[in-house]
């Protein structure tokens, strides 16, 4: 048998871009290496655009009540004085889904498998362990570690940071120089003490220290490794009650995952080789300051399902899935610059540059300057499948709409065109396009409407993706928009 997409890798990555797929219809199998799913936590923090996604394959919902609030983070120096607040946007909330929430991964994990295992044209095999890779003009063939062989016309490579799809591919990596040996270790709160109301980065010259509040009972501390200690040794049990001591002591908080960890910056240079792409943490890795290793992956899931599927069905070319990596590739490597800035503030251990740094925060913060909407600091996609105009590149608005139902609900999640009022539309046989306009749309709460006249627009069309694909000022512009989107399937 050969099948539209092997997913290889099912963390979150591989287990959200399997549903996707399919969502779309293809036949897909699933497989991963493990036996069993792994249980413990590590990403903490999910953002809207990543509940979006998980809303289109059914998944956001079942979430919803494990998710926890996302507490601003507060960078503190030696001396406790705030440096800087970073803020979870407040409501109304553009893609109607909170705009950060923590949660716990291993849920996630399950939640995902468990839909995947619903899908009649999903094959799901564990204990499957990838080791060979051949490709040819239509297909590619994976031989597992047995011996097996599995034809499929594309594969997806989401097997993580340490991913022998890239080794097979031979595919070269940039370096981002950044390298730091820290400790991650979660927690279960046993009794109530007093620990800060906030996340906090403890920029402490002395030991650079992350505390972040999980739901319910889960709280992280993360511990910058000194030059001069070893890793192993102040990832034992013992070591860790004494890092932990300014906050709590055993009895507190029980132990559940002590995690010596290398924080990276990398990026894969090409993320399509042939017939295989890269996804998740296969394709990039990023220190965690900013929360964003897996909610980058599943941008990168929600970019390749609906263009793959696109090709695989014939209508879209091949430009369609270059698009992937023009697209993904930068934005990712801007985010983790963002991040890697993040983590030279936080981490600083040298005293003198430590000082300089307080004062220069310090004086931002007494001027009103150290206050910063998380989202304002992702950027939105350029260049690619995109039409040069005010919102292009950034997630569409999901309003609520009439009946408290989210849009991507009610319109499906093709090409949308969202209008402020009736106007004629140019035939567009490719887009298979759904318009609505704002009368049509009924939203509860004015959001389009607020979000059209911000970026000065009578229409705005969406991507399958729920990515702006551009926007018009007018309806004169309209059939230039229409006619760009579909020469950009070609
Ligand atoms: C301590 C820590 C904190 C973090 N905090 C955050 C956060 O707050 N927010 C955030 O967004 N991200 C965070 N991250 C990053 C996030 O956890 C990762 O980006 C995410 O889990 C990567 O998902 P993935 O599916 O790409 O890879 P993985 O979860 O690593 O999954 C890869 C899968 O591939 C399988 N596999 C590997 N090799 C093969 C093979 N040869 N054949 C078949 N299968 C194979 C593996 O068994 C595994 O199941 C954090 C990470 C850590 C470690």
């Amino acid at each position: 048998m050969r099948y539209d997409a092997i997913v290889v890798g099912l963390g979150p990555v591989g287990a959200t871009l399997a549903n996707l797929l399919a969502a779309e219809g293809l036949s897909v199998l699933a497989l991963d290496r493990d036996a069993r799913m792994f249980d413990k936590p590590r990403a903490i923090a999910i953002d809207q655009e990543s509940l979006r996604i998980l809303q289109a394959i059914g998944v956001a919902e079942r979430m919803e009540s494990r998710l926890g609030a996302y507490k601003p983070t507060e960078y503190q120096n030696a001396a406790g004085l705030p440096l800087r607040r970073i803020l979870p946007a407040p409501p109304p909330w553009p893609l109607a889904w909170p705009s950060y929430a923590s949660f716990v991964q291993p849920e996630l994990d399950a939640c995902l498998r468990d839909r995947l295992a619903e899908w009649p044209n999903v094959t799901i095999r564990l204990a499957a362990e990838v080791t060979g890779l051949t490709q040819h003009a239509d297909h590619a063939t994976l031989t597992l570690r047995d011996g097996e062989a599995l034809d499929a016309r594309y594969v997806l490579a989401c097997d993580g940071g340490g991913s022998t799809m890239r080794r097979l591919l031979g595919a070269t990596v940039e370096d981002m120089a950044f390298d730091e040996p820290w400790i991650v270790v979660d927690t279960l709160l046993q009794r109530d003490v007093p620990l800060p109301p906030t996340n906090v980065q403890y920029c402490h010259p002395s030991r650079p220290a992350t505390f972040i509040n999980g739901p319910g009972r889960l709280k992280r501390w993360e511990f910058s490794i000194l030059p001069g200690e070893d890793l192993a040794t102040m990832a034992t049990e013992a070591s860790v009650w004494r890092l932990l001591a300014p906050w709590v002591q055993p009895g507190d908080v029980s132990l559940w995952r002590i995690a010596p960890y290398r924080f990276h910056a990398v990026v894969v240079d090409e993320w399509q080789h042939g017939r295989v792409l890269l996804a998740g943490d296969a394709a990039h890795q990023t220190p965690p300051f900013m929360g964003q290793g897996l909610n980058q992956g599943l941008r990168d899931a929600v970019n390749l399902a609906w263009k793959l599927a696109w090709v695989l069905r014939g209508q879209a070319g091949q430009a369609l899935l270059a698009s992937y990596t023009a697209e993904r590739r930068p934005n990712v490597r801007a985010v983790i610059a963002i991040t890697k800035e993040l983590g030279l503030i936080i981490g600083e251990r040298d005293p003198a540059r430590a000082a300089e740094r307080d004062a220069r925060m310090l004086a931002e913060w007494a001027a009103g300057q150290g206050e910063i909407v998380r989202q304002d600091m992702l950027p939105p996609l350029q260049g690619g499948c995109l039409h040069a105009s005010p919102g292009a590149g950034a997630p569409g608005p999901q309003p609520w709409l009439a009946g408290h139902r989210r849009m991507d609900d009610v319109l499906g999640r093709g090409f949308r065109l969202l209008l402020r009022e009736a106007m004629p539309l140019p035939a567009t046989p490719t887009l298979h396009l759904r318009s609505a306009t704002l009368a049509e749309l009924a939203e509860e709460d004015g959001l389009l409407a607020a979000w059209l006249t911000r970026h000065q627009a009578a229409a705005v069309l969406l991507r399958p993706d729920g990515t702006v694909f551009g926007t018009t000022h007018n309806a004169a512009g309209l059939p230039a928009l229409l006619a760009a989107a579909e020469a950009a399937l070609l």
